[in-house]
């Protein structure tokens, strides 16, 4: 049988050609080794990407994002159940959403421009470039993770030089005001690409409403294994 395969163009601009997933594809995400390691991921994209000679670990992390989408509407549809907890009333209910409706923001210039900003609170200046897939990988290794911890290990990513130093402290984002921290990263925000992967949710229950971010896990490319019970 033929698979389908599709073109796509990435939101900075690269194209490449996809395919849908096979059983192989689906294998991976059965070991819960390689799901816990993003390796399932890695090895989804590297198969269902038909140009071999694209380097996953200099893919923009926002490209990267873009093909997990596009592999899977190509494999399974648009539609996506994902369940959410209630931060208010511990309520768990189901979100349901059509992929293609996510908002994609493509690359404004060049991918490996660099940007230089001026922190508010300590009046450093920062020079930052975008996050490829090897950084991501860096992260998604990374054993302890609080959301802290993500946040400063993705800041150090970004950044190349402080006060045009590029051999700074790490310890610099330790003691890094949160002011400077919320602001360096709407800076980032600003000028990544990519899909905009943050849904608003409302709980049925106490209607509180809020906003969560798409799981990409095992269910995302299993999307007829777990029905819904709520
Ligand atoms: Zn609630």
């Amino acid at each position: 049988m033929e698979l389908y395969t599709e073109k796509a163009t990435l939101p900075s601009g690269l194209e490449c050609t996809i395919r849908e997933m096979t059983a192989t594809e689906e294998g991976f995400l059965a070991s819960p080794k390689m799901l816990k390691s993003g390796e399932a991921f890695e090895k989804i994209l590297r198969n269902c990407i038909v140009e071999k000679d694209i380097d996953l670990d200099n893919l923009l992390v926002g490209d990267r994002y873009y093909l997990m989408l596009a592999i899977r509407r190509l494999s399974f549809g648009d539609d996506y159940d994902f369940k959410v907890r209630c931060g208010s009333c511990g309520h768990t209910f189901s979100v349901n959403i059509n992929l293609a409706d996510l908002p994609v923001k493509k690359l404004e210039g060049d991918p490996d421009a660099t940007h230089t900003i001026t922190l508010p609170r300590t009046g450093k200046k920062v020079t930052f470039r975008l996050l490829r897939g090897r950084d991501e990988k860096k992260i998604s290794s990374t054993l302890r993770k609080t959301p802290q911890e993500i946040i400063r290990l993705s800041l150090l990513l970004h950044t190349i030089a402080v006060d045009g130093d590029e051999n700074f402290s790490e310890k610099f984002f330790e003691t890094l005001p949160g002011a400077d921290s919320q602001f360096y990263r709407k800076e980032i925000d600003a000028v990544t690409c990519g899909v905009d992967t943050v849904v608003e949710a409302s709980c049925p229950e106490c209607d509180d409403e809020f906003d969560v971010q798409l799981p990409i896990n095992e269910y995302f490319f299993f999307p007829g294994t777990r029905k819904s019970k709520s």
